[in-house]
Formats: C-alpha cells, structure tokens, sequence
C-alpha cells in the first residue's frame, strides 16, 4: 500500500489517486537460487502532483527503484526534448 510520495524529501500523504502518478514495477526480477521459485512481486509507487510534473520513476539495470528529475531522462536518437513535448501536452 502506497502512503506517500515516493519522492523523500517531500513525503507528502496520499490522499487522492487522482492526483499525481502512480508507478508500478515489477521487482521479481533479480538474482535468484538455483531452483527457487520466483514469485512475481509488484511494487507500487506514488509521486504527488507537484513532484511528478518534474520527475519521474525508473528501474535501473540492479533493479534498484530510484526517483530521478524528468530532464536526466536520456533521449533517443530523434526524440523531442522533454520539455517541449510536455509543454505540448498542455
Ligand atoms: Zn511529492
């Protein structure tokens, strides 16, 4: 159960799921015994309005699930610039 924004330094409550983001990952993935069963595990994540309008949510390749600002997000070959396209968006 998500309680607050994932983002530490704010921590805000949840009150509302309609606003802010919700983020799901899957985190069954990862080192595993040799024939252990591997339980599917989703982890659930919430970041408020304010903070999700400037960061986001990964998973890095160790599986580590970390809050990261929008901009650090790397761009493909092509793609429009964060920026513009969220300022599209409104
Ligand atoms: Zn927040």
């Amino acid at each position: 159960m998500v309680n607050n924004c994932a983002n530490s330094r704010c921590g805000k409550p949840l009150h509302y799921l309609r606003e802010g983001r919700i983020f799901i990952f899957d985190v069954s993935a990862g080192p595993s015994e040799p024939g252990a069963k591997r339980l599917r595990h989703l982890e659930h994540y919430w970041l408020c309005g304010g903070c999700s309008e400037t960061m986001t949510m990964e998973q890095d390749d160790r599986a580590v699930i970390r809050v990261i600002p929008k901009l650090a997000r790397i761009l493909e070959p092509g793609e429009v610039a964060p920026v513009a396209a969220s300022m599209r968006a409104f």
